[in-house]
């Protein structure tokens, strides 16, 4: 008995020598490759023996360094997420199919979930008492980054890992003169992380969002098994991982398609003194199944988008490059005189490269400033390329991040509002709840519409099914105050989404959260889901993760399955 006792001991004493080893090995060969990881590969201690076995293939550290920035998001909001045991940095995605194996194997299964940059909000990617999978890894330690973004020219396809910023997709498929066609508005999020969500911005509207335009997927799901799935392929697992907010299975690689690339974009803003004007030409750039002609205006912007300006939202937001000091000033007065708030219709149309030329898109320009109702003397146009176009946030995110107004506390509320409360959302959340006393917030407020036969009822994603146009609303307010405020501004706008949520309940109007989050099931079976969706969701988390191992920061469901 105490034979074996030692020899177990021996055998667990080489495989930590052998982690330790390795990590100093791999550091060895490209210290940079691991960026802040590189600082020190320290051995594990108090992992479960099967952990310390996967040291032999992938990196695991489990101090409070790694275990704290696992835990910590871009929502920064000091939500209990609660700190996780280890960190695996995988090099392949056997790494990851190992680790689930290993904790489905066990009698207690530990959570685990995918992270790629955190940027959720309320510790959605993070993974109390379990492990985070840091998918980053996979590119900086695959045998070469190309290996991980792969573009079949013939084929009109990119394969993308799924720890992939959307922005090294873009310019891999660009050296070839392709790109996707659906974005989000910032491109420095991973495909997985997306693609676990849905994958919004102004193109939806007439490609659908980001989960509509994929062929395939591979996944490895909560049972350690890797399978690829598409719609021919393993199509209920495939409809499962797309917009399933991490439930199923990790995403290790998806097949975009791609599409001859514009060079540039013509980029307009023009600006409304009310919701109605906005939204009625906003509908007219998305109505694309009516047919272009006769002065319509449908279809003839590529990208269609809105926001509103309330106060704080001409100074200080990462939009509001886009005018002149001496433009703002005028903007302002023309704010004041509409009660303080304005509609902003953001649109572009792309030209040069593969879309058309130059003379095409300014009749087209000509059209729409003669044809849209905005308000004369206030429509901004610029001439950009188009990876500076998609790439937009990015200066803004560069800005804040030098004044340290990007680390701080994002209580961020989105939301899919069926077209027929707009209207009526606007008045009450636009000119009401938002205006009242939140001085020092700042950040856009986003509303734009698009068309729900782009959607697919068929992937987990939950959106208006009632009518034919639904609207995004996105509150996308950053808490910036005093040092002395003690977190009082945060919880005010935490108590604003509250209030926004209870307004839209009392007055009827259907909508959901988009990057939904809900404390507990209750809140994600009765209000997010509703009873037929939840039903298919449980029946697929029976059968993909049936022990409840992944993204359980999510707080869909807890171990064992109820
Ligand atoms: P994480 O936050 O790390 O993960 C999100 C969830 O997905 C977690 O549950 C995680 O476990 C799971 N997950 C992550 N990777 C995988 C994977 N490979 N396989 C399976 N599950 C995985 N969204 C839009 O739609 N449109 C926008 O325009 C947009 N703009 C944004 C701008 C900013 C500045 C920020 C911070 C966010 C924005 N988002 C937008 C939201 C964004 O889509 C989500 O934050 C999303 O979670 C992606 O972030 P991430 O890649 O860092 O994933």
């Amino acid at each position: 008995m105490v034979a074996i006792h030692r020899a177990r001991e021996m055998f667990i004493a080489v495989l930590f020598v052998l982690n330790c080893v390795l990590g100093t090995i791999r550091a060895d060969i490209d210290p940079s490759a691991y960026g802040d990881h590189a600082l020190a590969w320290r051995p594990v201690s108090s992992l479960p023996d099967e952990l310390r076995d996967l040291g032999v293939r992938a990196l695991i550290r489990d101090d409070a360094e790694a275990t704290a920035r696992a835990s910590a998001d871009f929502g920064n909001m000091s939500v209990d997420v609660g700190v996780p045991a280890a960190v695996l940095y995988p090099s392949c995605p056997d790494d990851i199919a190992a680790l689930l194996h290993a904790s489905s194997a066990r009698p207690s299964p530990f959570p685990v979930s995918a992270r790629g940059c955190g940027h959720s909000i309320r510790g959605q990617a993070s993974a109390a008492r379990g492990v985070v999978v840091d998918m980053p890894s996979l590119g900086r330690l695959a045998a070469g980054p190309a290996t991980r973004l792969s573009v079949s020219v013939e084929g009109r396809y990119i394969d993308a890992g799924g720890e992939q910023l959307w922005v090294d997709v873009l310019n891999a498929s660009l050296a070839h003169g392709l790109t996707p066609r659906s974005w989000t508005d910032y491109l420095h999020l991973t495909v997985g992380g997306t693609l676990s969500n849905a994958g919004i911005s102004g193109q939806a509207f007439r490609h659908g969002p980001q989960i509509s335009n994929v062929q395939e997927l591979d996944v490895i799901t909560g049972l350690g098994e890797k399978v690829t799935c598409s719609k021919e392929k393993n199509r209920d697992l495939f409809d499962a991982v797309l917009g399933g907010l991490g439930q199923f299975g990790v995403i290790t690689r998806a097949r975009i398609p791609l599409v001859p690339a514009p060079a540039r974009a013509r980029w307009v803003r023009l600006l409304y003194t009310d919701a109605a004007a906005l939204t009625k030409d906003q509908e007219r750039l998305i109505d694309i199944d009516v047919e272009i002609g006769t002065g319509a205006v449908s279809g003839l912007m590529d990208y269609v988008e809105g926001s509103v300006l309330a106060d704080q939202g001409l100074a200080g937001s990462w939009r509001s490059s886009f005018f002149s000091e001496a433009d703002a000033a005028r903007v302002a007065a023309l704010a004041k005189e509409a009660g303080g708030v304005l509609y902003c219709l953001e649109g572009a149309l792309y030209y040069g490269g593969a879309a058309g030329s130059e003379r095409d898109v300014d009749k087209k320009l000509d059209v729409l400033l003669r044809e849209l109702r905005y308000e004369r003397g206030f429509g901004f146009v610029q001439d950009v390329s188009y990876v500076g176009f998609l790439d937009r946030v990015r200066d803004g995110e560069l800005k804040l991040r030098a004044t340290g107004l990007w680390e701080v506390p994002h209580p961020w509320l989105n939301l899919f509002l069926p077209r027929s409360h707009v209207l009526d959302f606007a008045a009450g959340v636009f000119h009401g709840i938002l205006r009242r006393g939140t001085t020092g917030a700042s950040g856009p407020v986003l509303i734009y519409p698009m068309n729900r036969n782009r959607w697919d009822g068929e992937a987990s994603v939950v959106f208006p099914e009632e009518e034919e146009v639904f609207y995004t609303v996105g509150i996308l307010r950053s808490s910036v105050p005093a040092s002395s405020d003690g977190g009082q501004l945060q919880r005010r706008l935490e108590e604003q989404n509250e209030e926004i949520m209870r307004f839209c309940e009392d007055a009827g109007m259907a909508c959901v959260q988009y990057l939904p989050y809900y404390a507990g099931q209750s809140g994600w079976e009765k209000k997010h889901f509703g009873p037929n969706k939840w039903a298919r969701f449980v029946e697929r988390k029976r059968k993909y993760d049936p022990k409840a191992i992944l993204s359980r920061g999510q707080r869909i469901f807890t171990s064992p399955l109820a």
